[in-house]
């Protein structure tokens, strides 16, 4: 293992694991610190997936700290602390409370705060976060519901929550290459500092800004800055010359299952539907009233896959337009009506596995986390892309290696079921 990499959430380890994968690293993304020894020993990057965003200061370091062991048991030689191109935290942490942890852990003198994703509209200049045109702070996420951000001030944001002066790498200094970084880097360590945000508005910049962090010890920031990785592992002789992702090459049946009602997803699934291939409704109404309606629907799935084997899957959705969550909502409330559509999803996943399919497509983030909760998934080699943030990935963990794609909801073109099988063949 060269890079061993911490990510504060499920959806945001896959994007950076899709990113490291294409870069040339065989990449492997686990479920949960204590996954890392499901690793294979030819993994060259792991990326850890917690869910840390959000819980208590204490809790995120705690379990950082976790995943940081046993990623140095596996012999990573460089550790990646993965967070939102958003910055997305609140003034107690927890970016600050996790870097400085870190920081302390690998006695680095400092670590560089990068979450620049230009490719998304994300810019950072002067220590400012960019959204778009828009500074963070005007931007959609001063009214997040968990993390609102109001101060587009990165330096003065991480300020706020970590125990050490941060200082800044201003564009300038990125414009003037590789050794003005790493001499701005060493004067503000010597200054005091162990935290810098980096300026970066393209590609190049964090291309560059990841040539200059060959001898870090930790690094920190969004999927973007591990752009320029890959290329220094090169340099030093540890890593071969890069490989495109394998497909997972996992024959048997397979399954769509969505339970995401974004507006990408409900087109989707109109779409699959008006192409005509088969599809169930799941509706959360009737899954309320007894068990009958889960178990129709298993059966129609059993039913229909087995009168055309080879055709396309089934689809089963609880997706819907917006006035029917609203109106399901409403009689279950909102959390109720969440969790029986993800514990529904949940039972189909294993009563197929356990009738031997193998492919599952999943769209939705929590969906996502409940079906490979339920499947008991420690550990997914990272494959090719299906659409931007989604790879197809194998499982890596388990006896008979299933083929997942999981995709949150916003993401993936119309076609995006169609496309995702058209790749298995
Ligand atoms: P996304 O990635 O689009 O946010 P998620 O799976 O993360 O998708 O979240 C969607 C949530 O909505 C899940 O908790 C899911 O169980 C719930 N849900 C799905 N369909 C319905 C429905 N018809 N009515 C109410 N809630 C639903």
């Amino acid at each position: 293992m060269l890079l061993g990499a911490i990510a504060d959430d499920m959806t945001g380890a896959t994007d950076l694991a899709l990113m490291l994968a294409k870069s040339g690293m065989k990449t492997v993304q686990v479920i949960g610190p204590e996954a890392v020894d499901a690793v294979q020993p030819d993994a060259e990057a792991v990326v850890v997936a917690m869910k840390s965003r959000t819980i208590a200061p204490d809790d995120a370091v705690a379990m950082s700290l976790q995943a940081l062991a046993g990623l140095q048991a596996g012999g990573a030689v460089q550790i990646l602390f993965k967070y939102c191109s958003t910055f997305d935290s609140t003034d107690r942490g927890n970016i600050g409370p996790v870097a400085d942890a870190l920081l302390d852990a690998l006695a680095a003198p400092i670590a560089v705060a990068c979450p620049a994703f230009p490719a998304a509209g994300r810019t950072i200049y002067q220590g400012h976060l960019f959204v778009g045109d828009r500074l963070l702070s005007e931007s959609g996420m001063r009214n997040h519901p968990l993390t609102p951000m109001t101060d587009a001030d990165l330096v003065r944001v991480l300020d706020r929550q970590s125990r050490y002066e941060v200082g800044l790498v201003d564009h300038a200094t990125v414009a003037a290459g590789v050794q003005a970084v790493r001499d701005r880097l060493r004067g503000l360590a010597e200054a005091g500092k162990r935290l810098a945000i980096v300026d970066a508005v393209s590609n190049d910049d964090l291309e560059l800004i990841g040539g200059a962090l060959g001898d870090a010890a930790l690094i920190t920031g969004g999927s973007g800055i591990a752009m320029g990785l890959a290329r220094n592992f090169r340099e030093q002789g540890r890593l071969g010359p890069a490989t495109p992702p394998a497909m997972p090459d996992v024959p048997g049946p397979a399954i769509i299952l969505s339970g995401s009602c974004s507006e990408a997803t409900n087109q989707q699934v109109g779409r699959y539907r008006a192409a005509g291939h088969p599809a169930f409704h799941l509706d959360p109404i009737a899954l309320a009233r007894d068990g009958q309606h889960l178990s129709d629907c298993i059966d129609w799935v059993l039913e229909h896959s087995a009168r055309a084997p080879g055709g396309m899957p089934c689809l089963v959705h609880a997706t819907d337009s917006p006035d029917q969550v609203d109106a399901a909502q409403r009689l279950l409330g909102r959390d109720q009506a969440g969790e029986l559509v993800e514990q529904a999803m949940a039972g189909i996943a294993t009563t197929l596995a356990a009738r031997g399919f193998r492919r599952f497509v999943v769209a939705g983030g929590e969906t996502s986390g409940a079906v490979v909760q339920a499947l008991n998934v420690r550990a997914l080699r990272i494959g090719p892309e299906i659409a931007p943030g989604v790879p197809w990935t194998e499982t890596a963990d388990q006896g008979v290696p299933r083929a997942l794609a999981l995709k949150s909801g916003n993401f993936g073109g119309p076609e995006f079921f169609s496309d995702a099988m058209a790749m298995l063949g």
